[in-house]
């Protein structure tokens, strides 16, 4: 597939999801990371924002709650390149009712190219990263080129 450049941008859009078993955690995370959080928009699904809300100072703003639909808001929203980075503390342990849906997310922020955090190691990274504070270029699909290949008789 032929790639083109988007920019993440300085400010980001960064959505924050944890299944039940692990939202724990990612409150915990979300609260010890609140200053570099704060200076980004932050998405959620519906009752992980919630819960994100009540524990710390940040305004999120909140989707439907996963099994509901909110992660496939969440794709739709990162296919349109208006998130930029995925923490998503999905539970490897349990099964999901809408696990089709868990891997459309994971799936969809491959194919998009954005940042993803599935654990709390690697969201240290990414919160740590000097790109979190700067503009990053990364490539994406070419999505002009790709329908004209195919749409070509
Ligand atoms: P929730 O959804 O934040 O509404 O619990 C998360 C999920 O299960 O994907």
């Amino acid at each position: 597939m032929k790639t083109t450049t988007r920019i993440i941008p300085k400010h980001k859009n960064i959505a924050l999801v944890a299944h039940d078993n692990m939202k724990h955690s990612l409150i915990k995370w979300a609260k010890s990371n609140q200053e570099v959080l704060f200076k980004h928009n932050i998405y959620a699904t519906g009752t992980t924002g919630h819960l994100i809300e009540k524990k710390t100072k940040l305004k999120i703003s909140k989707l439907v709650s996963g099994p509901l639909g909110g992660d496939q808001q969440l794709g739709a929203r990162i296919t349109e390149g208006k998130i930029d980075m995925l923490v998503f503390f999905w539970d490897p342990l349990n099964v999901a009712p809408h696990d089709p849906d868990v891997k459309a997310l994971l799936r969809i922020s491959t194919v998009w190219n954005i940042p993803i955090a599935t654990n709390i190691s690697s969201a240290n990274y990414l919160i740590s990263s000097n790109l979190i504070d700067s503009e990053q270029q990364i490539k994406v699909p070419d999505y002009l080129t790709y329908i004209k290949e195919r749409t070509q008789e």
